[in-house]
């Protein structure tokens, strides 16, 4: 048994990684296009402080984050970027309580029934205390704070499942996939527009945003969208920046700092803007408004890099994951919008162990709810 895998962000190269090291031979078909997702994600990995309500969500999202540790201990002999590191949710002083309020009451409602069991809690924190965490906060009114939540850097992530996949195996080639190929109802392989083909008995879809394109074809709309994300790479000359807890405001912005100086804030969330991977004046002033708007000891901060990708969004938020209805041997991963650098990794894992073991992918995700 051969498995195509079209796309080499996260979601294709966890896969490539755990269909390899199950003996499986696999090859990746990917081209680097402008917009890819993983390429610019920030790296927050945490379901904790989240205000989702959706129950399927959340369980994958918590599950996922039980997950992380799992795989970065079999990427051991890589360097993932993945650390620990605090989290909080900051009202900014004469801001309207209202969303904090919900938020608060979400999380505290989740937490008090116990179904989603955490190693900590999340609580509420004195601003002044907060400020002595993060030097570069602005004037906070109230924060909700957990402890334990988790950084990891994408590009590394990537490149680390991608060098293990192939040390067991795997063969990832440079290639851009035009049409999967179905005779009798079945896939035989993937095709590109220059003519080149890749024989497989399975195929997997992980292609982001664009793997609506791939499977149109065959009448499955994954009702996919792109969510355009602009997101600043600044550098602080403050020491410390690797323990400030991750600062998150409640315009769905927020602040991550790493250990060497490099602070990130992010990110826009555009709708409608079609798959157009360009910045724009709006988005970049949007970013920077929001990030001094709660850190404002961030405006001296250099500017190293702005990054956009288009993040792969379903209509109903869940992420997309199982066997393509109607095409035998086509399956996808993907869908994770926001929140793929936390979901994918277990998502992938859940779409293997379907392929391989016959496990059931909870129905919530599975892509015959567009059929
Ligand atoms: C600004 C921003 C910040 C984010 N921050 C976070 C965060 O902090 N935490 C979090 O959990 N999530 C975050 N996310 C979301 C997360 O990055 C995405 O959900 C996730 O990376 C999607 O991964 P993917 O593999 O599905 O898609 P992608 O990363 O887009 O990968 C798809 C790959 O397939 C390739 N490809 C496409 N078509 C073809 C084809 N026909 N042939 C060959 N190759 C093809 C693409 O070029 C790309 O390499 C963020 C996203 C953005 C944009």
């Amino acid at each position: 048994m051969r498995t195509i895998i079209v796309g080499g962000g996260l979601m294709g190269a966890t896969a490539a990684h755990l269909l390899a090291r199950r003996g499986a031979a696999v090859e990746v078909l990917d081209v680097k296009r402008l917009g890819n997702a993983t390429w610019a994600g920030a790296g927050i990995i945490c379901p904790e402080i989240s205000a989702v309500t959706d129950q399927s969500y959340v369980a994958l999202a918590m599950a996922a984050g039980r997950y992380y540790p799992e795989l970065v201990d079999r990427l051991s002999n890589y360097d993932l970027g993945f650390g620990r590191t605090a989290i909080a949710k900051v009202r900014m002083a004469g801001e309207d309580p209202t969303a904090f309020n919900r938020a608060r009451d979400i999380v505290y409602a989740r937490q008090s029934s116990g179904t989603f069991p955490t190693r900590h809690t999340v609580t509420e924190v004195d601003p002044a205390w907060l400020r002595e965490q993060h030097p570069l906060l602005g004037d906070a009114a109230e924060a909700l704070y957990y402890p334990e939540a988790a950084r990891v850097d994408g590009r590394k992530l990537v490149e680390a499942l991608r060098r293990d996949s192939e040390s067991h195996g795997a063969r990832w080639v440079d290639a851009l996939a035009g049409r999967i190929v179905v005779e009798d109802h079945r896939v035989v392989g993937v095709e590109t527009p220059k003519g080149e083909f890749f024989p497989g008995d399975r195929v997997i879809v992980a292609a982001g945003f664009w793997s609506r394109d791939l499977l149109t074809p065959f009448g499955v709309d994954l009702g996919l969208t792109p969510h355009r994300g602009q997101i600043v790479h600044l550098h602080t000359a403050v020491d410390g920046a690797g323990q400030w807890p991750i600062l998150e405001g409640l315009r769905g912005h927020y602040i991550l700092s790493w250990p060497d100086g490099r602070v990130v804030a992010g990110a826009t969330r555009e709708t409608g803007t079609g798959d157009a991977p360009h910045f724009t004046a709006e988005g970049q002033h949007q970013v920077l408004e929001e990030a001094f708007r709660v850190a404002p000891g961030l405006q001296p901060a250099e500017v190293r890099e702005w990054r956009l990708g288009l993040r792969p969004a379903a209509a109903d938020g869940r992420p997309i994951l199982g066997a393509v209805p109607g095409v035998e041997g086509c399956w996808v991963i993907t869908g994770h919008g926001p929140g793929g650098l936390l979901c994918g990794p277990y998502s992938a894992h859940l779409v293997i162990s379907a392929m391989l073991d016959g496990q059931e992918v909870p129905a919530a995700f599975s892509p015959q709810r567009f059929a």
